[in-house]
């Protein structure tokens, strides 16, 4: 019975929010954001490239970035690691605008 509603949880929120870390949906008070390694297994799991080859599409524009200044943010996909805003991954989702 949990196994089937952890699964139908995961479905869902979709494939991607699954890898988002409960402690990052929740807020750590103190999480000092550490910069992602390109070369981590999570990283390479999603392709992240520190510059995107997707006009437009870039980690400034993604919904799961949060900006900490021009040229960086944090991602909760990735625990609230630092990204650089002309990063990507397969993550992407692009930011709704109103
Ligand atoms: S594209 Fe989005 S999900 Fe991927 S690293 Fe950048 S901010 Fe995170």
């Amino acid at each position: 019975m949990a196994n089937l509603n952890r699964r139908r949880f995961n479905k869902a929120l979709g494939g991607s929010v699954s890898l988002i870390p409960l402690s990052a949906l929740l807020g750590s008070p103190n999480a000092a954001a550490a910069a992602l390694d390109p070369e981590s297994a999570a990283a390479r799991a999603l392709k992240f490239t520190l510059e995107s080859e997707k006009e437009g599409h870039s980690c400034s524009k993604c919904l799961f970035y949060s900006t900490v200044d021009e040229s960086m943010g944090t991602c909760i996909v990735f625990g609230n690691s630092q990204v650089p805003s002309v990063g990507w991954c397969t993550s992407f989702q692009m930011k709704k605008t109103l």
